[in-house]
């Protein structure tokens, strides 16, 4: 894997509101796969390697902020397709008194929904190109069958082009009608996929199980080649086919902030670690790092300035500072 070029990732980007109902509110923006791109953007400045975020955005000044904002953090926006008569989605992050936050949703009409909308997108054009594509299981929800078919065909094209297809499983229970349809769509994704990353909390959802080593041992034993699990605070688990698994201990944290994106900025470095040729095990020690930074800090992105090195990432001390 040392001589990737450029990856895709597709998926959907939402406007945030946060703040008080009816009163003062915070603009920004935010989506998984996103958060996912701008850590990998950034881990990956000095690489060679071009990173190329996928979706559909409108014609109106929120899509002209946005693609700003991705292209100042080095991401390549030329696979956007821009949608007249579409706006993005939009979500508010209200936190009540007791401190719990609570998120609301006006995403069924998003723009992200209508990329596939045509007979050639600028994902499917360069997929000839593509030494890696990264994609979640919220990119497969928001589509609609159509889109979705297109979707897998692509993971299909870039893995028969020699590429890497890495799929996180994210799952969200609302975006799907039942989940029968949902399990049926995930399998088809695993199946088409070189790595996947698991949050086992997810996994157990999807699958309707409530015995977590039963989980566990069914996530283990998934025809995937590269499997990495994801267990909150409990170590991470790297299973390459047909070696025994390697468990990576979690950071410890003085105090944890925020855990938005913590599972997004853990996907954006172990790609950059493996990318760039880290061996599994490395990678997630190194992701497992750049998340316990940003469940430190408030919000989804942290702020550049806090941003740790690939290399502080790979360091042997215990802790990488914050
Ligand atoms: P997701 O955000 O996908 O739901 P998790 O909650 O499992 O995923 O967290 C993703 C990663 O964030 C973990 O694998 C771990 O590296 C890190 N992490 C999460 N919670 C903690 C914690 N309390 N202390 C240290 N690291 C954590």
């Amino acid at each position: 894997m040392t001589s990737l070029r450029r990856i895709a990732l597709f998926g959907e980007c939402m406007i945030e509101l946060r703040g008080q109902v009816f009163g003062a509110m915070q603009q920004g923006f935010g989506g998984d796969t996103l958060n996912t791109a701008i850590y990998l953007a950034r881990l990956c400045r000095d690489q060679d390697i071009r990173v190329s975020y996928a979706t559909a955005l409108g014609i109106d000044v929120f899509s002209d902020y946005m693609i700003a904002a991705w292209q100042a953090e080095g991401i390549d926006t030329s696979l956007v397709r821009l949608l007249s008569n579409h706006l993005p989605g939009l979500y508010a992050i209200q936190v009540d008194p007791s401190g719990e936050r609570h998120f609301f949703y006006w995403r069924d009409t998003s723009t992200a929904r209508s990329y596939f909308d045509a007979p050639n997108t600028p994902l499917e054009d360069a997929v000839s190109e593509l030494s890696a594509f990264y994609l979640s299981g919220i990119s497969l929800a928001i589509l609609p069958p159509e889109g979705r078919e297109r979707l897998l065909a692509t993971m299909a094209r870039v893995r028969a082009n020699g590429g890497m297809v890495a799929f996180d499983n994210n799952f969200r229970p609302r975006l799907w009608p039942n989940l029968s349809e949902a399990r049926t769509l995930y399998d088809r994704a695993y199946a088409l996929s070189d790595l996947v990353l698991i949050t086992l909390d997810d996994e157990m959802a999807l699958r309707g199980e409530i015995d977590a080593d039963q989980a566990l041992a069914n996530v283990l034993a998934l025809e995937v080649p590269e499997v990495v699990i994801k267990r909150g605070v409990q170590p991470t688990l790297v299973r390459i086919a047909g070696t025994p698994p390697l468990a990576v201990p979690v950071e410890t944290v003085p105090r944890v902030v925020d855990t938005t994106a913590a599972g997004d900025s853990f996907a954006g470095a172990y790609l950059a670690m493996r990318l760039t040729g880290t061996p599994p095990a490395t990678a997630a020690r190194a992701a497992n790092r750049m998340a316990a930074v940003v469940i430190q800090h408030p919000g989804a992105i942290i702020p550049a300035e806090a941003m740790p090195t690939p290399t502080v990432l790979l360091t042997t001390e215990a802790t990488p500072p914050v």
